[in-house]
């Protein structure tokens, strides 16, 4: 499936919110909700696993609703961080501290700007 790549660099394409809520699947929505109640100590609702993708207008859940790459991004009007001048920021740094391979993914789209 091609990426669908969100401002930070995660591709949105392979998380399951954004899957659960594309092919309106009850069974991901339920595995999902599981994992992530235990991964993240809560009780997280298989209605809650529900994304339209980090770029998309409507729902978000988790970090990404509250995401600051996210707002700034979006304020900037920029595709995604690799397009922005300012990359890598602090706020991209901090994030991507704690997703190293995401930024394989600002990396290789910069490498074709
Ligand atoms: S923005 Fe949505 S689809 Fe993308 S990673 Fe975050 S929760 Fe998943
Ligand atoms: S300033 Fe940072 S967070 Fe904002 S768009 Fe640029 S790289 Fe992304």
């Amino acid at each position: 499936m091609a990426k669908i790549i969100a401002y930070c660099g995660i591709n949105c394409a392979e998380c399951p919110a954004y899957l659960a809520h594309k092919n309106d699947d009850d069974e991901l929505r339920a595995v999902t909700a599981e994992k992530w109640s235990k991964a993240y100590n809560s009780d997280i609702k298989p209605e809650y696993v529900n994304c339209d993708g980090c770029t998309m207008e409507g729902r978000h859940v988790g970090y990404c609703s509250k995401c600051g790459v996210r707002k700034c991004a979006s304020a900037k009007g920029a595709q995604n961080c690799a397009h922005c001048p300012d990359y890598p920021c602090e706020t991209l740094e901090a994030f991507l501290k704690m997703a190293p391979r995401v930024k394989e993914n600002l990396e290789e789209i910069r490498a074709n700007l």
